[in-house]
C-alpha cells in the first residue's frame, strides 16, 4: 500500500491516501516526513515502510525547477520532523521555503556522497541564475546513485526513530538490490547497441548522469534546469543535427512543455519516439508509478527506438 499523501491540490486524487486535515488516529503518533518531490516520496514511503507519514511538495508530473511553493507546503515543513532533498540545486526555493516555514527536524540531502557530473554551460542562463549551480542536480538517473539516496534515506529516518532503524536499513538495502539488478541488466542492454545509434533529443537537459552511466547521448532543447527559453539559433542547430540524421530518436517529457519537441521534429521528419520521466513520477495508474518503474519505462523506451 502507498504511503504518500498529497499536501498540494495539483497531486492525482488516485495518489492521495489522506489529506492532512483527516489523517486517521492511529497515523497521528508517527513521525511525519516531507519528500520535495514524488521520486525521492517513492524512495522514502518505501524504506519507512508502516513507520511514517510521508507528504510530498512536488506531486507526479510536476517540475520542482520551476515550483513556487503556496502556504499548504509551508504548513506542512512546519510540523515535519524529516525533509528530504535532493539538493545539488534541484530545489532553489527549499531554503526559503523552509526558513518561512520555521522547519524545525531534520534535513536529509539524498544525493549527499554520490560524485557530481558537472553542469553543462548554459549560454542563456536567466539573470537572477536559478537553478544553475555548478553541479547536474538529476544524480537519481543513474541507478547506482539512487542506491546512495536510500541509505542517505534510512540514515535520515534511524535519526528520527531509532526504534526502527533496523527495519529501514533492511528495506534500503532490498531496494538498493533491485536497483543493482536493474543498473546491470540495462548496462548490458545499451551496450549491445551501436555507438553511433545511441543519440536522442529531449526537452531539457536531465539525463546527464544517464548518459554517464549507460552510455546514451542525450542533446537537449533546455539547459539543465527548464526555466531558460532556447533561443531560436540553438533550436535551429538541433533542427540541423536532426536533418543531419545524428540524432536517432526524439524523446518528450512528462513534466516539460512538449511543444519544442513536437517542432524539431516536425522540422526534422524523425518521429517522437515517445514520452521519458525526468524529474517526476508518474500518476500511480501511469507507466512510472515509482522509481524503478521509471527506470523501466525511460529504458524500455529508449531500447526500443535505438535498436
Ligand atoms: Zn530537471
Amino acid at each position: 500500500m502507498r504511503r504518500v499523501i498529497g499536501v498540494l491540490g495539483v497531486l492525482l486524487p488516485s495518489l492521495v491516501l489522506f489529506t492532512l486535515g483527516s489523517v486517521p488516529s492511529a497515523a497521528a503518533d508517527k513521525p511525519k516526513v516531507v519528500a520535495t518531490f514524488s521520486i525521492l516520496a517513492d524512495l522514502t514511503a518505501q524504506v519507512a515502510g508502516d513507520h511514517a507519514i510521508v507528504a510530498m511538495l512536488v506531486g507526479p508530473d510536476g517540475d520542482a525547477h520551476v515550483f513556487e511553493p503556496g502556504p499548504k507546503d509551508s504548513a506542512a515543513l512546519a510540523e515535519a520532523d524529516l525533509l528530504v532533498a535532493n539538493g545539488l540545486g534541484f530545489e532553489p526555493w527549499l531554503e526559503r521555503l523552509s526558513e518561512a516555514a520555521g522547519f524545525k527536524g531534520t534535513l536529509v540531502i539524498a544525493s549527499e556522497g554520490i560524485t557530481p557530473l558537472p553542469a553543462e554551460q548554459d549560454e542563456h542562463a536567466d539573470e537572477a541564475g536559478h537553478g544553475h549551480g555548478a553541479f547536474d542536480p538529476h544524480a537519481f538517473q543513474d541507478l547506482a546513485n539512487g542506491q546512495v539516496y536510500v541509505a542517505n534515506i534510512a540514515k535520515g529516518l534511524a535519526a528520527i526513530d531509532p526504534a526502527h532503524a533496523a527495519e529501514f536499513a533492511a528495506n534500503a538495502q532490498r531496494l538498493a538490490a533491485e536497483m543493482a539488478e536493474l543498473d546491470a541488466r540495462l548496462k548490458a542492454d545499451f551496450g549491445a547497441i551501436p555507438a553511433e545509434r545511441r543519440r536522442v533529443l529531449t526537452s531539457h537537459d536531465a539525463f546527464g548522469y544517464f548518459s554517464h552511466a549507460y552510455g546514451v547521448e542525450f542533446l537537449a532543447i533546455h539547459g539543465v534546469s527548464t526555466e531558460a527559453e532556447p533561443s531560436a539559433q540553438d533550436l535551429g542547430k538541433l533542427i540541423a543535427q536532426a536533418r543531419a540524421g545524428s540524432i536517432t530518436a526524439i524523446f518528450a517529457e512528462n513534466m516539460a512543455n512538449a511543444n519544442l519537441a513536437e517542432t524539431v521534429s516536425a522540422e526534422s521528419g524523425i518521429r517522437v519516439g515517445g514520452r521519458l520521466y525526468a524529474d517526476a513520477l508518474s500518476a500511480a495508474d501511469g507507466p512510472a508509478p515509482d522509481y524503478l518503474a521509471l527506470f523501466r519505462h525511460n529504458a524500455g523506451q529508449l531500447l526500443d527506438a535505438l535498436r
